[in-house]
């Protein structure tokens, strides 16, 4: 066995990765799996579990296969890796011929580092015969749950996973899940016959999601009042029914809001089409059911909320766990309203099953209490998954960082109690409002409750406020509902004391618009205050995520695998001005250096020419050790880092040689681990650096010819803009093609020209 030395391991974080510092628990998995040892780790979303096994994959000889589950997402998981500098590939039906032959041949020469597939792969005898030809370091299984039934996303097909051990015996099995309860983690275990694997089970907390719950009232005005906070950027809004999925999309679009539906009704590729683009930043909020999150990477997501009722605390921790996997800090609202509680029990009814329908009814109790109760929400989230949380205060969710005033509220409390005790303890909160305020509903008629001498008696303040003192009756628990899912308060010897005037009512003083009769709509939803405040240029990094979403779309891939909203944030806030300190910024590797470390840094040098008042927000910090960022082993063949320049010409020499050689652009990629839309950048700077490329070795004549005629057709006679020739080809061209068919077509009508 070799041995592997913390120096190797580190400066492999820091060279391949851009990182400082492992997350809690990576460096011991990391060990484990290079001390070949089966491991089994659970880790919470955006725990980094990736990097457990990519960095070992890095380092041990032979390939990591990866076993994913959605074939949709390999091309962004393998793009990710790529663009660390990591050789990988996939094998599956969306690769092109060409990519497969140079995959097959990365593999047998034992140049690949990680090799993602799906698991029905392992159905196939001839499939497993071929991987025992390889040389394998490890088995690497991602979302590992879904192999168990108890799991919230059993798949089929995970089952082929069982016969691993028994087809590898010598070969390390690792697995990772996001999935906490030990059910699903024995059943994981047992089925893949794990051997005594290195088992960690991380802390569930998420120290930068800020929990939040607020009133339920008209909620798609309230929508639109949070997003009007948070422009530009990118999030969840979880409903939990298509019909209010598509209702609700369809409302923020028509008030211009850039936002797409996802459900289980729509077909594949238009679910594809929606998760493609919120991925990539084209459209910002994805309206979903549930049935939207599993395998989505995205790491700059920077809210999640939840409009309707969840309906157990598990479903409401994965996801509101799909926030701010980057680090930063991210806000997860949820809008409790305790008229969604009938519409949950009318789902949980409907499971037959006595007992699993008796669990469903205690889960979603357990989902209320955490919506209603008045102390620290993450540590009854922790509490849910047996995870004491040791702070008093969080600092990190509403009830912690609430700060109003209580004030006294007997008079209208009173109101409240008369109006329950009048109506013989029988109806909710929401008949009660409308006693209060005097209402001419069908209901009120029926019971001829506008008799009552509390009818009216609150006129004077709105519903909202009247629910508002209800709620926090409830939550004082000065009125009882006896069953959380039949909401429908009693009076406690309490609530006596207090209609009688012996005793007064105190509660959180209400902001300003609750006492008017204020439209919804203009209810300020305040920005939160986050755990740690880490400020930034905001106008630097708006700066920051144009060219980052320039390089995304000439390499086809999503913005964050550029550079991750965390890297960004760095770089406003540091200002580097060089290339050393460039790489100090979290996330930036050699190889993401090397693409695209000159043209960020020209972006912050011109901004500091231009904008010398914000380059006082410029923040300094102790530098890390360079010697860890400029690795001892050469990720390629071209390591020096010191001069971009002379980086810069030599890669693209380097590619010139390839080609030279008769390489094709696929077996480049795969030899150079650099992505497609980098190579063809090469290209385009070979050419016009006035070297001669020979048009065969990418086009037939047939081909070439038909690209032009699209060009030319779209207005663009001489080629300058790509989008329109791609769009009138209908899916026929994409930008990587158009973009190198583009070298050959100037040439040659500048030659027409002279
Ligand atoms: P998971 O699969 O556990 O949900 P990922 O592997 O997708 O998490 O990682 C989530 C984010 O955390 C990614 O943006 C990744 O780059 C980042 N990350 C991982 N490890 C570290 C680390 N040691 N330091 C800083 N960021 C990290
Ligand atoms: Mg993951």
């Amino acid at each position: 066995m070799q041995d592997y030395y913390s120096e190797q391991i580190y400066s492999t974080l820091s060279s391949i990765f851009g990182f400082h510092s492992f997350r809690p628990h990576q460096e011991e998995i990391v060990q484990a799996i290079l001390n070949g040892r089966d491991v089994f780790a659970v880790m919470p979303t955006g725990g980094g579990k990736s990097l457990c096994y990519q960095l070992p994959a890095r380092l041990m000889d032979g390939v990591c296969i990866v076993v994913s589950p959605l074939i949709s997402l390999m091309k962004d998981q393998v793009d990710a890796a790529r663009i660390n500098g990591l050789s990988a590939g996939t094998l599956n039906s969306t690769i092109s011929v060409d990519e497969r032959k140079a995959i097959g041949v990365a593999l047998r020469e034992n140049r690949l580092d990680l090799l993602y597939i799906s698991p029905e792969r392992f159905n196939s005898e001839y499939f497993i015969e071929r991987l025992k030809t390889l040389k394998i370091a490890f088995f690497a299984i991602d979302e590992a749950h879904c192999i168990s039934e108890w799991g919230h996303d059993f798949r089929p097909d995970y089952l082929a996973l069982s016969k691993i051990v028994h087809e590898f015996p010598g070969i390390p099995v690792t697995v990772f899940t996001a999935t906490a309860t030990s059910r699903v983690a024995n059943d994981i275990t047992a089925r893949l016959n794990l051997r005594n694997p290195f088992l960690i089970r991380a802390s569930f907390n998420r120290p930068n999601l800020f929990y939040r719950v607020m009133m339920k009232q008209n909620i798609d005005e309230q929508l639109r009042s949070f997003l009007a906070g948070h422009r530009g950027e990118s999030g969840i809004i979880y409903r939990n029914s298509r019909k209010k999925v598509e209702a609700t999309a369809e409302i923020l679009q028509l008030h211009g809001i850039s936002a797409r539906a996802y459900h289980a009704g729509m077909s594949d590729a238009d679910r594809h089409a929606a998760q493609e683009a919120f991925s990539r930043d084209e459209c910002l909020i994805i309206v979903a059911t549930i049935a939207f999150g599993m395998g989505i990477d995205k790491s700059n997501v920077r809210f999640v909320i939840h409009a309707d009722l969840p309906k157990n605390i598990e479903g409401y921790y994965q996801e509101t766990g799909r926030a701010g996997r980057d680090g930063e800090p991210a806000e997860c609202l949820l809008f409790f309203g305790r008229q969604d509680i009938a519409q949950q029990l009318r789902f949980v009814d409907e499971i037959e099953a006595e007992t699993a329908r008796n669990i469903a009814k205690e889960q979603l109790r357990q989902m209320i209490r955490l919506a209603e109760q008045n102390h620290c929400r993450r540590a009854a989230l922790l509490k849910y998954f047996g995870e004491i949380f040791p702070d008093k205060n969080c600092n990190g969710c509403d009830v912690c960082v609430d700060t109003q005033k209580q004030e006294d509220a007997t008079i209208p409390a009173q109101k409240v109690l008369s109006a329950i005790y009048r109506t013989k303890e029988t109806f909710g909160a929401i008949h009660l409002t409308d006693i209060l305020v005097g209402a001419n509903t069908e209901k009120i008629r029926q019971f001829q409750h506008d008799r009552l001498p509390t009818y009216g008696a609150g006129k004077d303040k709105p519903k909202h406020y009247w629910r508002a003192v209800i709620e926090a009756l409830i939550v004082q628990k000065i009125i009882v509902v006896d069953d959380l899912l039949r909401p429908v308060p009693r009076l406690t010897d309490e609530a006596w004391l207090i209609l009688r005037s012996q005793k007064k009512f105190q509660m959180k003083k209400l902001p300003e618009y609750y006492l008017e009769k204020a439209q919804v709509s203009q209810i300020p939803i305040a920005k939160i205050p986050v755990n740690e405040v880490r400020p930034f240029s905001e106008l630097l990094f708006a700066k920051l995520r144009e060219i980052r979403t320039e390089f995304a779309r000439a390499e086809n891939v999503p913005p964050y695998i550029v550079f991750s909203d965390r890297t960004l944030h760095e770089i406003a806030r540091y200002f580097p001005r060089n290339a050393e300190e460039f790489q100090q910024i979290q996330g930036v590797g050699q190889h993401k250096y090397a693409a695209y470390g000159q043209q960020f840094l020209e972006v912050v040098n011109e901004f500091c020419e231009q904008y010398p008042e914000e380059v006082k927000r410029r923040q300094y910090r102790q530098p890390f050790e360079t010697s860890q960022k400029i690795s001892t082993q050469s990720t390629q063949s071209t390591d020096t880092t010191h001069s971009t320049q002379s980086y810069q010409s030599s890669t693209f020499i380097e590619t010139y040689r390839l080609l030279q050689q008769g390489k094709t652009i696929d077996e480049i990629v795969t030899e150079r681990r650099l992505m497609r839309g980098t190579i063809i950048t090469h290209l385009e700077k070979l050419s016009e650096s006035g070297l001669e490329l020979s048009v065969d070795q990418f086009f037939v004549p047939e081909r070439l010819a038909q690209i032009k005629e699209w060009f030319q057709k779209s207005g663009e006679t001489f080629f300058l803009k790509l989008k329109p020739a791609v769009e009138i080809s209908e899916g026929k061209l994409d930008y990587d093609e158009a973009r190198l068919a583009r070298i050959f077509l100037r040439k040659s009508s500048a030659m027409n020209n002279q």
